[in-house]
């Protein structure tokens, strides 16, 4: 089965629209669906409509950012209620604050030679309640300012670099808390992107077990193969459920397109074992 449970539209910082995505992924073959923006729940029910249009099967889900030992890191809900007053009380306060966060990272971009980039960037976020990195990173993209995304992170925004503004989020408990009172799984997103040290990686995994997370991404357009095999270790360790999904934003962006994401390994529990 073709199987995505990350993707992105035009509610956070994807590209397409909730309808759109759903057409892209039902092009591409899949058949199992969840789209996953992040901090925010309003494109599900698009999502929903335009996946039953396809036939397609549909699950609903959120990429929630959450600060765990000065990193953030994400976790995804899937197979949540998205009208649980709970989980969207929690969601909107993420949200708050950033704009704030963007104008302070404009002011660095300025400094550094870049001027108007708030102004830049918010063309790009149809939702401009999820202003985000990406945002600003498709506005230095297209006016000249880096060669791709990739660059753009690796010179100004990623974690640690001059415009990294650093953010709480929520904790890793309230996300939990939130996504399994709603009904869902709580899966962290792509592990291998985080910069943790093996100590802190176990214990993180061993607090997420602790308290209710169900289970963690191997395959994912984050990972490099070689982190699928790492993870689907993991998965088999802490006997987490598997997830899988491409994490599209936009056709231009990204390893893998919709519909494009490898197969877990056979012998790992996926998180939808029990929904199909
Ligand atoms: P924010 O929520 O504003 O902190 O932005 C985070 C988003 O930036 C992620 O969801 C990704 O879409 C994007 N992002 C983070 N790191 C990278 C990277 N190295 N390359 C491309 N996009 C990235
Ligand atoms: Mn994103
Ligand atoms: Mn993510
Ligand atoms: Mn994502």
């Amino acid at each position: 089965m073709n199987v995505d449970l990350h993707s992105h539209s035009t509610i956070s910082d994807g590209v397409l629209t909730p309808q759109e995505v759903a057409a892209r992924a039902h092009a591409n073959g899949v058949q199992l669906w969840a789209l996953t923006d992040h901090d925010e729940t309003s494109g599900l029910a698009l999502a929903r409509e335009a996946a039953r249009a396809h036939d397609m099967a549909f699950i609903p889900g959120v990429e929630i950012s959450v600060t765990w030992a000065q990193h953030t890191v994400h976790i995804l809900g899937l197979g949540i209620d998205e009208s649980n007053e709970h989980l969207n009380a929690g969601l909107a306060d993420i949200r708050v604050g950033r704009t704030v966060r963007a104008k302070e990272m404009a002011n660095r971009f300025e400094q550094l030679g870049i001027p108007g980039a708030y102004e830049g960037a918010l063309p790009y976020a149809a939702n401009p309640a999820l202003i985000s990195r990406t945002h600003f990173a498709r506005f230095l993209v297209e006016n000249g300012y880096c060669a791709n995304m990739q660059a753009v992170f690796e010179k100004y925004l990623g974690d640690g670099k001059p415009v990294s503004v650093p953010m709480h989020w929520s904790t890793l408990e309230q996300a939990v808390d939130w996504i399994t009172g709603a009904g869902g799984r709580a899966i962290v997103a792509h592990p291998g992107r985080y910069d943790y040290t093996p100590l802190q990686f176990g214990a993180f995994f061993s607090q997420f077990k602790d308290i209710g997370g169900a289970g963690i991404e191997v395959v994912t357009g984050s990972h490099r193969p070689d982190q699928y095999a790492e993870y689907a270790q993991v998965a088999r360790h802490y006997g987490f459920l598997a997830s899988c999904g491409s994490d599209f934003h936009s056709p231009k962006e990204g390893k893998l397109d919709l519909g494009g994401v490898p197969a877990l390994p056979a012998d790992l529990t996926p998180v939808w074992h029990d929904w199909v």
